[in-house]
């Protein structure tokens, strides 16, 4: 695999993923080696799953999970079911977890799995058959001291209830500390389903701040309306905050005023989708992302904020509920034009630091309070949040370059210390 890619005709997560580990590295002083080691996966497995449909067909599906790195300690991150996910898109998936997982200061490396299906084509006992075949499948390659798999795009607490379950067959007794993101009634944390949307708004109303908005006085667009979005939409909302659009894949809806996100979550309830929403206007799906607002939370797929239409992004604050919604070109546009980054490797932490909550708790066999998971969330997302922001005013650099510095180093200081085998 050609490494350092020359500039991209067209940008992918894995050319952006490494793009910004080159600045990083860069920026440390390290060499060609350090970004070789650090670039390349320790560990990827690509796997057939052979599905058994409803009509009695079979269907293969392609399945895969990548280990990024395990300096820190076991590999952590996603799994997403989506029609087009690919080897490459698992690798930068992959990689932004190890870089989160160290600048939150978890005890983890970074993984990401996927499997090539369309969930919404699937009906509940393929999904699960699915799932099941595709964790036996990677099942010699994960566990609690090994890889963490939790939900991601397409996935949610059902699916990782089917991977400990599975898991713990094979093994003959319960293994609850296999996957996190789980039902309660597995040992699932509290505040776990809506962690990574408090942990955006938290770092929102941050930023917010930082440029002397209120909450009181702000507006928001939310592209995405999945776990992610929906929640992030709710709690801006709830912090004073006017959501005047949010988007899902059918569309986008649009009100000037605001929009009243508990009868759009009751609209969604019904109808699996923000179109239709009679308290707004449609818009097209796409407009959520140059509205005047001063909040945009990209919540949905990588890439989405490019070249094309970065100069149209009117929001002074872009805060990544996604992974790798901004390419490195839209990147370079935002920044000349003074708009703020948060990035995702700080802006979606919530939710693996709550997943390490989740596995602390497995592993204690101890249920901590709500209260306790979202203080400790609050002060540990907030905290890299401090110390991204005085990184970045000390170096003279980008949020999202202060952020991948912090994290790289403390990824090549573990590297060092442990020293190369043999
Ligand atoms: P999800 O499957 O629950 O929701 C995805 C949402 O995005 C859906 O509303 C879908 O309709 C919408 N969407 C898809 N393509 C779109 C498009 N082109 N335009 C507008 N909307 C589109 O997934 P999720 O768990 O909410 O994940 C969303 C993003 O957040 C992903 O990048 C994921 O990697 C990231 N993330 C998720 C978590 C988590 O805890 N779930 C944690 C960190 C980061």
């Amino acid at each position: 695999m050609l490494l350092d890619s020359p500039p991209a005709v067209q940008a992918t997560p894995l050319l952006d993923a490494h793009a910004q580990l080159r600045g990083a590295v860069d920026a440390l002083g390290y060499g060609e080696d350090v970004f070789q080691m650090l670039a390349t996966p320790r560990r990827e497995l690509s796997v057939a799953v052979p599905l058994r449909t409803d009509a009695g067909g079979i269907m293969t599906l392609r399945g895969y999970r990548v280990q990024h790195n395990f300096s820190r300690g076991p590999a952590k991150g996603g799994l997403r079911f989506s029609p087009g996910v690919d080897l490459d898109e698992v690798r930068a998936l992959a990689m932004w977890m190890t870089w989160k997982c160290a600048l939150v200061d978890l005890p983890y490396g970074g993984a990401k799995g996927g499997l090539a299906i369309d969930p919404s084509e699937h009906s509940t006992a393929e999904l699960e058959r699915a799932t099941r075949r595709y964790t036996s499948e990677i099942l010699p390659i994960i566990g609690p001291e090994r890889d963490v798999p939790a939900p991601d795009i397409g996935t949610d607490e059902q699916t990782m209830a089917w991977i400990m379950d599975t898991y713990s067959a094979n093994h003959g007794y319960t293994v609850p500390g296999v996957v996190t993101g789980k039902p309660l009634s597995l040992g699932g944390s509290l505040g776990r389903a809506t962690a990574t949307s408090r942990g955006v708004a938290l770092v929102a109303l941050a930023a917010l701040e930082h440029i002397g908005i209120g909450a009181g006085g702000a507006t928001a667009s939310v592209q995405g309306y999945g776990k992610v979005g929906r929640a992030a939409a709710r709690f801006l909302a709830e912090a004073g905050v006017r959501v005047v659009a949010v988007s899902d894949r059918f569309g986008g809806i649009h009100r000037t005023a605001g929009l009243d996100v508990q009868a759009l979550e009751r609209h969604v309830d019904l109808h699996g989708t923000v179109r239709g929403f009679d308290g707004g206007d449609s818009i097209d799906g796409a407009d959520v992302l140059t509205l005047e607002v001063d909040l945009l939370v990209p919540a949905a797929v990588e890439g989405v904020i490019n070249e094309t239409n970065a100069r149209n992004v009117l929001a002074r604050v872009v805060v990544e509920g996604a992974n790798g919604p901004t390419t490195t070109a839209a990147d370079a546009i935002l920044a000349e034009r003074g708009t703020l980054v948060v990035p995702d490797i700080l802006a979606n932490s919530g939710g693996v630091i709550v997943s390490y909550f989740e596995w602390a708790q497995a592993n204690q066999t101890y249920r901590w309070a709500l209260e306790t998971v979202e203080d400790r969330l609050r002060t540990r997302i907030l905290a890299a949040w401090t110390e991204v922001l005085d990184a970045s005013q000390r170096r003279g650099t980008s949020l999202r370059r202060a952020a991948m510095t912090i994290a790289v180093e403390r990824v090549y200081d573990a590297h060092r210390s442990r020293g190369l085998y043999p």
